[in-house]
């Protein structure tokens, strides 16, 4: 390496090991030097952050010390190497801001692992390469923290000071009180880590519990785990059916500000490094060099090439997976500590429990949607009982009585009163058929049985059963396209339809245009049925389609009917996907129109 100043690849040949004594050392200078280096402690003590301290204590000793140039190298036994973190001097031009160099290399290599202390004379040669001028030496001290080394300090000084053991014995006091210094920055770290952590969890349990949604639950915990891994970037999977998913990717803009991209589908199939941790069900760490995941970074593009840590965590809920979270930190050399992945196990933990009460809330709203449906449906079925059902029965039973307690008086009405009795108990039938068709209709337990039908044979079928009742006019195309429809459905909702045409007119004027339009750029049937008959004013048309709706007028007073009827009507149309409205003009006549999908 070109700009090695740190002897990491010296050669033995180079190591000149000093061993020099001066009995000389004044007393004067030795107190100097002892409060010198109590000082560089006190100040080093006075900060507890990590990065501080060895910019302070660097820093302390090149100008206290008049040394010529003072650096720290931390291990990082992950990766095995040593890494710069501060450094201060004379001579040394520019080094990258990540310096890095292996464990196994070199004198600071030796040291870091021996723990030994090495002092080493800067020869000559390596002069001209590396320093400006002055020769020196160059002194090695680890920094220990309960007796493992994590750091080593490099000092270089001119050769003639600092050459005794005594100066040996106070820069390692000084490494000494910066592993001191260190530890004590730790420890208030990893006490305040964890008491923001506890902060944290509180507020996520707080925030994911008070909802009972499941896209604000998922984006809580997005943006919480965000919050508490640093330099990451995030990709929220949510599984949808057929191997698709959707994917929210999430970034940092600062600490307490993290921003989302609009949600996009993805095909499961297109994200092979999901399988793993779909099968196992167990938040995993995996390296790769990037993901289309996760948020497009610029620094993406200079680094794609190394690979960097991404933690991905299933998201569970009672045994059905429902998701992924894919979390990348940001940085060559970053991993996730095992608090960090602690913590984004509990978050995911948490949420999962909320995503099982909301999918528990949402199966409580369902059943009491349909108990309000059960309920409102068994006040119909009151209503009618108590009114509809009872007239006819309160007639039935007053004709029979008459019937039997004066034959005399009703011998020369009996066969009127006969019909009547008839009608009324059709009328109950048909109450009945038509309560039963709604109770089937709301209940959900309706299904159609599509199939490619002539509709014309159906109509030709409907008008056959009026024809007496009524004349009929076609007005229908010759070649008309087949429609998709159920048979029985189809047939129900023209009877009806023509039913009310004839029951709604006077007999003079029962007269039908029984028309069917093809559509072909809407896809659909248009069928109509219009009359001639009382008409329907404009303020009563839109409340036609509703249950029991019906008009009361003088001409309407004395038909009978439920006020189902178009309701019931309406249901299959829409379930046919189709639609149906009314046009009417008050004493000229009504037209009933619904559509229905062609067959394609
Ligand atoms: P029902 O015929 O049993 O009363 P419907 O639901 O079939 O119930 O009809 C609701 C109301 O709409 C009827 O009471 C009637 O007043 C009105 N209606 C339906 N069809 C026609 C029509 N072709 N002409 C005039 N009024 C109609």
């Amino acid at each position: 390496m070109e700009n090695d100043y740190y002897s990491l690849d010296a050669n033995d040949e180079d190591e000149i090991w000093v061993v020099e004594d001066d009995d000389s050392m004044l007393e004067a200078e030795l107190s100097k030097r002892f409060n010198l280096y109590n000082e560089i402690g006190r100040v080093m003590l006075s900060s507890l952050d990590e990065k501080d301290i060895y910019k302070v204590a660097v820093e302390a000793l090149h100008f206290s010390m008049e040394l010529r140039h003072v650096a720290l190298f931390q291990i990082d036994y992950q990766f095995n190497e040593l890494v710069l973190k501060a450094q201060t001097g004379e001579y040394v031009g520019f080094i990258p801001a990540n310096y890095r160099h292996g464990l196994a290399q070199g004198i600071m290599g030796k040291v870091a692992q021996a723990g030994q202390s090495q002092v080493l004379m800067v020869s000559k040669k390596r002069l001209q390469e590396a320093l400006v001028g002055k020769a020196g030496k160059e002194f090695y001290i680890p920094v220990k923290i309960e007796g493992q080394c994590f750091a080593v300090l490099y000092l270089v000084c001119a050769s003639a000071a600092y050459n005794k053991p005594f100066d040996m014995l106070v820069f390692e006091n000084i490494a000494s009180q910066i592993g001191v210094a260190i530890q004590n920055a730790r420890l208030f770290t990893e006490v305040n880590q964890t008491r923001k952590e506890l902060d944290t969890l509180l507020h996520v349990s707080r925030d994911l519990s008070a909802s009972l949604e499941l896209p604000i639950i998922m984006d809580h915990l997005a943006q919480r785990l965000l919050e508490s891994l640093p330099e990451s970037r995030l990709g929220l999977i949510q599984f949808k059916d057929a191997g698709l998913a959707s994917l929210r990717r999430y970034y940092r803009i600062s600490d307490n500000d993290v921003r989302s991209e609009p949600a996009v589908e993805i095909a499961l199939t297109d994200y092979p490094e999901l399988t793993h941790p779909q099968q196992t069900r167990q938040a995993t760490v995996a390296y790769h060099t990037d993901s289309q995941l996760l948020p497009r970074r610029i620094a993406d593009q200079v680094k794609s090439m190394e690979p960097t840590p991404f933690l991905y965590i299933p998201l569970n809920v009672q045994e059905r997976a429902i998701g992924i979270i894919v979390v990348n930190k940001v940085g060559i050399h970053h991993n996730f500590t095992e608090r960090e992945l602690g913590v984004s196990q509990t978050l995911a933990n948490i949420a999962t429990i909320s995503l099982h009460n909301a999918g528990l809330f949402r199966q409580i709203e369902a059943a009491n949607e349909q108990l309000k449906k059960l309920n409102a449906m068994k006040s119909d079925l009151l209503h009618i009982i108590s009114h509809d059902l009872k007239s006819p029965l309160t007639v039935i039973s007053g004709y029979a009585e008459l019937l039997l307690e004066r034959p005399d008086v009703m011998a020369a009405r009996w066969e009127a009163t006969l019909q009547e009795i008839i009608s009324q108990t059709q009328m109950m039938a048909k109450l009945i058929e038509d309560t039963l068709a709604v109770s089937r209709i709301e209940s959900g337990v309706f299904e159609l049985n599509l199939c490619d039908l002539n509709l014309l044979d159906i109509l030709d079928n409907v008008i056959a059963i009026h024809q007496h009742e009524c004349l009929f006019l076609k007005n229908i195309p010759a070649h008309l396209p087949r429609v998709r429809a159920d048979k029985l459905r189809l047939h129900e909702i023209l009877e009806n339809l023509i039913g009310n045409a004839i029951k709604y007119s006077d007999p003079g004027r029962r007269e039908i245009i029984v028309s069917a339009i093809p559509d072909h750029q809407a896809g659909k049937m248009v069928i109509s049925i219009q009359d001639r008959g009382f008409g329907i004013t404009a303020s009563e048309l839109p409340k036609l389609f509703s249950k029991f709706y019906r008009i009361k007028n003088d001409k309407t007073q004395r038909i009978s009917g439920t006020g189902l009827g178009l309701y019931i009507v309406k249901q299959m149309v829409e379930a046919h996907d189709g639609g149906i409205w009314a046009e009417s003009q008050l004493g000229e006549g009504s037209k009933f129109s619904f559509n229905i999908p062609l067959t394609r």
